[in-house]
């Protein structure tokens, strides 16, 4: 080897693989899903690479991946005939962790062994997993198209070494030294499982080789005899290419572990083909975890996009709208060009018109999910604030986006989010025309709010909401099943029908028998205040101060403010 040079990893590299190794423990076999993954990836660029430059494949255009142990060594060796790895790319994806907001991530975990797990497996371990089996990993890899091979070698401890050498084949091979107590995964048979486990959906064969013996008449082994043949394990077909009905929901499972790197199965997914003007295949999951960049501006979102099979990119996000970005899935068409990209994506009427027909379905799906109460309430508690996004974003789909919807209510006084405005509606007053709520920073700030107090007296339900997204949620969702939806905290107090006639003279009596004390708090108040006035929402506290119907609610003022407004 020349050239070698030993470098050390990032600083979030080796927190990372520290972490992992502890806390991944008892969930060691993903390595394998990782490596296999990432081979298959690797055979999709150079597929996808080579549309317009055939020669990348060398002449091998046939791709596979191979994986083969030695009991002896303690080794297992992951292979594909991919698109391979310059040494510059080597040390950027073997030595560092790209993706954004990764301290911020790390900073996140406990050191508790099942928390970190269920974290880090949000945040897809990758590479870096095979460190989890192995104390010496070895990748050697060459570029398609590129005569220079590098050989990658680390301990995990902080550092790695890089060489040249050279190498014939083009892609990557990497093998592990596995630890003392991880020999179990050179074997034959755990690593045939585990291939068909996790890799039965991907469409590259996986190749593993098995040994044959001739023997003579009387039944013993001829020597020299043996013979290797490569036998191909998994179901090598991309999944969402079978028909629904062959499919089975373990394998909708591994596959979308296989998308998400997703450690925990998905709540539930809907796979579609379309015939007609439009000719895609959709498989679309509601996974039961956050992403760790669920809120960040620039987190991974989107469905991976084919085209006729063959693989264009991660996170197309031009599929789904940003109030959806939770869904993960596939998405493939043969309406666009292989030679797609992300600028023309957002200028090709056909995505949108994907689009949109990928909105319904997700929502249908939602729908269909809400009728599992225990689920849905899982859902809504983990992704309810960002669907609370759609009705600004999604104007057409506000109707269905509301019947999604759950809040608190002072119908349970709970901070559980699990009650529908169609619920709501079913529990109106006789002679109720609108649904109220009030908007506060917390739950508890907006059950004991003195505005309830006329509510609760009456037995009107009102909704109490306490996200930071709700007051821009009902600026935009307005009405519900013709029902305006209003704030008890803003305006002239109207409850309609629902107060008898009595007790509206009543009111007007006590306003006229008032009018001299409303004069003097007036006066006191002066400019403070726009207007003084005798009010009938309070049962209990002596006043409250109220917006006008027009005012910007407390809650969009401080954001308002804090985005120096
Ligand atoms: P991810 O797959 O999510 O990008 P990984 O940690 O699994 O993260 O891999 C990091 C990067 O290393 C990949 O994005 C890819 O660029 C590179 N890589 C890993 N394995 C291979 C491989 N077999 N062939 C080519 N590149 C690879
Ligand atoms: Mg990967």
């Amino acid at each position: 080897a020349t050239h070698e040079e030993t470098l050390g990893f990032q600083t979030e590299v080796k927190q990372l693989l520290h972490l992992m190794i502890h806390s991944l423990y008892s969930n060691r076999e993903i390595f394998l899903r990782e490596l296999i993954s990432n081979a298959a990836d690797a055979g999709d660029k150079l597929r996808y690479q080579a549309l317009d430059n055939d020669a990348l494949y060398e002449g091998d255009s046939d791709l596979r991946i191979e994986i083969e142990h030695d009991a002896e060594a303690n080794t297992v060796t992951v292979r594909d005939n991919g698109i391979g790895m310059t040494r510059e790319d080597v040390i950027a994806n073997l030595g560092t962790i790209a993706k954004s907001g990764t301290a911020e991530f790390l900073k996140q975990l406990s050191g508790e062994q099942q928390k970190d797990a269920k974290l880090i497996g949000q945040f897809g371990v990758g590479f870096y997993s095979a460190f989890i089996v192995a104390d010496e990993v070895t990748v050697r890899t060459r570029r398609a198209g590129s005569d220079a091979g590098v050989e990658w070698r680390s301990r995990g401890e902080g550092e790695f070494t890089v060489a040249d050498i050279d190498m014939n084949a083009h892609g990557t091979e990497i093998t592990l030294h596995l630890k003392d107590d991880a020999k179990e995964f050179a074997d034959d048979y755990r690593l045939r499982a585990l291939v068909r486990k996790y890799s039965d959906h991907i469409d590259v064969p996986v190749r593993m080789p098995r040994t044959e013996t001739a023997t003579d008449d009387d039944g013993n082994e001829v020597e020299g005899s043996e013979v290797v043949t490569w036998e191909t394990v998994n179901e090598a077909q991309a999944l969402w290419v079978r028909p629904k009905s062959e499919v089975s929901d373990d394998e909708y499972q591994a596959f979308y572990k296989h998308i998400s790197h997703d450690f925990s199965d998905p709540l539930t997914w809907s796979h579609n083909k379309v015939e007609g003007k439009l000719e895609y295949t959709s498989l679309l999951y509601v996974p039961e975890r956050a992403p760790f960049d669920l809120y960040e501006r620039d987190g991974a979102r989107g469905v991976r996009l084919y085209v006729q099979r063959v693989f264009i990119m991660d996170d197309a996000e031009q599929f789904l709208p940003l109030y959806l970005r939770f869904i993960k899935g596939v998405v493939d068409t043969k309406d666009l060009s292989l030679n797609v990209s992300r600028e023309l994506l957002q200028k090709d009427p056909q995505v949108d018109k994907m689009k949109s027909a990928l909105t319904k379905r997700a929502l249908d799906m939602l729908k269909k999910l809400a009728k599992d109460n225990d689920a849905y309430q899982r859902f809504w508690n983990t992704f309810g604030a960002v669907l609370k996004e759609g009705p600004a974003e999604d104007f057409a789909n506000r109707d269905k986006i509301a019947e999604l919807l759950r809040f608190s209510t002072t119908h349970t006084d709970s901070a559980t989010q699990d009650q529908s405005l169609a619920d709501y509606v079913s529990r109106m007053k006789e002679g109720q025309q609108k649904i109220y709520y009030i908007v506060a920073d917390s739950f508890n700030a907006a059950k004991s709010s003195p505005h309830l107090e006329i509510f609760r007296k009456k037995g009107v339900e009102v909704v109490l909401l306490h996200d930071r997204i709700d007051e821009w949620l009902v600026s935009h969702l307005t009405e519900y099943d013709g029902k305006s939806l209003a704030d008890v905290a803003k305006g002239n107090l109207d409850l309609g029908e629902i107060e008898g006639e009595e007790e509206k003279q009543a009111q007007e009596e006590t306003a006229k028998a008032k009018e001299d004390l409303v004069k003097r708090v007036q006066a006191a108040l002066g400019e403070h205040v726009q207007e003084v006035r005798v009010t009938h929402r309070l049962t209990d506290s002596p006043a409250c101060v109220v917006l006008s119907e027009n005012d910007m609610g407390f809650q969009m003022r401080r954001i308002m403010e804090a985005a120096g407004q």
